[in-house]
């Protein structure tokens, strides 16, 4: 991020001679109106792609670059070819039609550098070539003779005579190598399209815009923290990323652009984190070693090196004189209860309340039973808060978390409803983060608690975006499986081999385990061909049967439209193993831990997100039992099969969610969509970690000199921040 590229002298002199004449009016957050060529109508179009301000249309960066070439010598080209050509219109255009195309044609001459010499000119070989339109009548009379035009377009070539179909021209200038518009010989950008206005249209706007504009927004990165991280101006970073001079130079200008956008949204962050930060009395878990020597006792098992890790880290935010604020980020079976049962177990040491809260009531029950077996020993006996539990029951709890007496509770939502009175609420932990929104934390905060806040995601996103999407919290990773752990083996197969997927379910139950089911949809759809798990759960015993040699097996269904108690029910007979085969939807897809089911069966598994499934094949993965995984598909589309043998191929949860992102977007991974990310124009989130860890560091560091950001030199971040925040109120992070 160091060196800065050269800028060509000529970018230099041409940005201090323009002037327009209506410059005055051209700034930042000035409407776009205030352009040349912009009235009501042009500003309109620009609204609906919302570009509102010469800001907007300024940061309106292009998508990709290609390269255009330079001049081409005509006699290098052949038909159909990409021609860049300098030419001299030598007469008259006509109209005339070709089928239903109107086409324009205008003779000219190819002014052909010289080999080896790209240019002067002056020396150059005349061709004769024609220039053609389609369905633009008014480029016959556009051009007097002699004009000298630098174009772009395909070449036609038949015989001895010469075509171009032109695609973009522009007036050449006196310069021989200038041509402004078009970038010959330079990288050109590629903008989305903007419906009702040309690129053309708008790469002269940008100019006129950037020439115009006397004063950008530069301490959007402060002065000094620009210097110390060799980032080039705001100026010239524009410059090059609308009118780059070369690949190096505008990538360089990315790097301006991205840390100035990354720099922002970690302040948001950061800012955040200082506020759930602030150090309040009474927070602080003084711990006696000998808890932990009980704790770690109590295990049925050794705890895996990053999980010591992680609950040290954890024990050092709950001694401090701030709430923790924690993401535990690990893999789908890395062993997280234990680690949040760790937080829990501190708080009732210390005299205190402490609560889990789940995204389901299936995995909050679960939770309660697995924190039963790993505190008796302990002497802690958890409660249990769901919405579906009977009244008095509910009251109960209730009331004994208004007692303040020490407590552990463990719920759904309900747990953060009115009527529940925490009365020294000192960790509150929160499973399967992802599934929920900010509005939990603020009924939290509203609640006047300012607990220590763990939160837990099995979501295996790439690092950069967990930077991004949690950038408030402190994260811990548990990068380690228990010991024994073999990876699932996972098998591809189009949906006609389906007898594979029998065979297997046979076997592994004739072994005496278990296995799930997965179906996309609950019902039949009208116009779907994907298999429902109701009909599977209908069809599949005969099936089974058939191929077993009539053997039954014991089914069960389970889908998130039925009646809570009766899917508990369902969940309760799997886990007692009275049921052999469970049938399902996703609603398996999260935290459900029943260690003897080995096998799934995904139907459809095309219909998935590769984080989706690497979720629930985790499923099965939870003992030391070889466990196996078939996914059944019916695409034929080889981008389709090509994803999808990712999971053949790695179990690495983090290495899948970056091939998730890499194909797909960061909007389409699972559960990121409802995070509502924030738009990061220019960062390739997957390119940019450097950048972004940098950003979030220099972000802390500058709240930390000046909180609230008063500084003078600071004053156009307050600003941006403060837009910023009040989008922000939105994400659920
Ligand atoms: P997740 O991270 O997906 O929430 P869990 O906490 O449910 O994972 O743990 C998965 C399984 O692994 C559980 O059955 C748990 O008892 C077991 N487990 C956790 N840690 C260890 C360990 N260090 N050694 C052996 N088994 C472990
Ligand atoms: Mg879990």
């Amino acid at each position: 991020m160091n060196e800065k590229p050269e800028i060509s002298p000529r970018q230099k002199k041409r940005r201090r001679s323009k002037k327009t004449l209506r410059a005055e009016e051209v700034c930042w957050t000035a409407l776009i109106t205030a352009l040349k060529g912009v009235g009501p109508a042009r500003a309109a179009t620009f609204a609906a792609a919302r570009i509102n301000s010469i800001g907007d249309l300024l940061t309106c960066y292009p998508y990709r670059y290609k390269d255009r070439p330079r001049l081409h010598r005509i006699d290098e080209l052949t038909d159909g070819q990409e021609a860049c050509l300098r030419v001299r219109v030598t007469g008259k255009g006509s109209n005339f039609y070709r089928g239903r195309m109107r086409m324009t044609q205008v003779p000219a001459v190819a002014m052909t550098p010289q080999r080896d010499r790209a240019l002067p000119l002056e020396d150059a070989v005349e061709h004769r070539i024609t220039l053609r339109w389609f369905n633009q009548p008014y480029r016959a009379e556009q051009f007097e003779p002699g004009t000298e035009l630098v174009i772009v377009g395909r070449m036609r070539l038949k015989g001895e005579k010469l075509a171009v179909v032109v695609q973009e021209c522009e007036r050449a200038s006196p310069d021989p190598t200038g041509s402004p518009g078009l970038g010959i010989g330079k990288l050109v950008p590629v903008y989305s399209k903007i419906e009702g206005i040309s690129p053309t249209l708008l790469r002269k706007l940008i100019r006129q815009a950037l020439d115009a504009c006397q004063e950008l927004p530069e301490a959007l990165v402060p002065p000094e923290l620009a210097t110390d991280r060799g980032l080039m101006s705001l100026r010239d970073a524009l410059w090059q990323t609308h009118f780059p001079d070369s690949g190096e130079v505008q990538e360089a200008a990315r790097k301006r652009l991205v840390y100035q956008e990354l720099l922002l949204l970690q302040l948001e962050l950061a800012r955040r984190q200082r506020a759930v930060k602030t150090p309040t009395t009474g927070v602080g878990l003084p711990l006696e070693e000998s808890a932990w020597d009980e704790y770690a006792g109590a295990l049925p098992f050794e705890l895996t090196a990053a999980q010591e890790r992680v609950l040290e880290e954890i024990s050092a935010d709950l001694a401090g004189p701030e709430p923790a604020h924690r993401l535990v980020h690990g893999d789908v079976g890395s062993g997280k209860t234990v680690v949040a049962a760790w937080a829990l177990y501190c708080a009732v040491r210390a005299g205190k309340q402490a609560a889990m809260m789940a995204p389901t009531e299936l995995l909050a029950e679960q939770h309660y039973r697995t924190l039963c077996a790993l505190l008796a020993p302990l002497g802690v006996q958890p409660l249990l808060l769901t919405g579906s539990l009977p009244k008095p029951a509910k009251a109960q709890v209730r009331e004994r978390l208004a007692s303040g007496k020490p407590a552990i509770v463990v719920g759904t939502h309900a747990l953060f409803q009115p009527g529940v009175e925490f009365s020294d609420l000192a960790v509150a932990v929160i499973d399967e983060q992802h599934r929920f929104g900010l509005q939990q934390r603020v009924a939290l905060a509203e609640k006047g608690l300012r607990p220590n806040v763990i939160v837990m995601s099995a979501t295996p996103i790439p690092r950069t975006l967990a930077l991004t999407l949690y950038g408030d919290f402190d994260i811990s990773v548990i990068d380690e499986l228990p010991p024994g752990r073999r990876p699932v083996q996972t098998k591809l197969l189009p949906d006609r081999k389906r007898q594979a997927a029998l065979k297997l379910l046979v076997e592994q139950l004739a072994a005496g385990h278990q296995a799930y089911v997965v179906c996309p949809l609950v019902t039949e759809g009208k116009k779907s061909n994907a298999e429902a798990a109701t009909r599977m759960y209908e069809n599949l015993q005969a099936e089974l049967a058939a191929f077993a040699g009539g053997e039954e097996a014991a089914l069960g269904l389970v889908h998130g439209q039925m009646p809570a108690l009766q899917r508990e029910d369902v969940m309760a007979q799997f886990r007692a193993g009275e049921i052999q085969i469970l049938v399902s939807t996703t609603v398996v897809e999260v935290g459900v831990d029943v260690p003897n089911a080995t096998a799934m069966v995904i139907f459809n598994a095309e219909r998935f997100g590769l984080a989706s499934l690497h979720q629930l094949r985790g499923r099965v993965a939870r003992s030391s039992a070889q466990a196996h995984c078939v996914l059944l598909t019916t695409s034929k589309t080889p981008e389709v099969i090509d994803r999808l043998r990712v999971l053949e191929e790695t179990s690495d949860g983090f290495k899948i969610a970056e091939e998730d992102l890499r194909r797909r977007g960061p909007g389409e991974m699972v559960g990121l969509a409802q995070h509502g990310l924030p738009d990061v124009h220019m960062a390739a989130l997957l390119a940019d970690t450097p950048t972004l860890v940098q950003a979030r560091e220099d972000a802390r560091a500058l709240l930390e000199q000046d909180p609230n950001l008063q500084a003078r030199g600071h004053k156009l971040l307050r600003q941006a921040l403060k837009a910023v925040s009040a989008k922000a109120r939105q994400w659920t992070i």
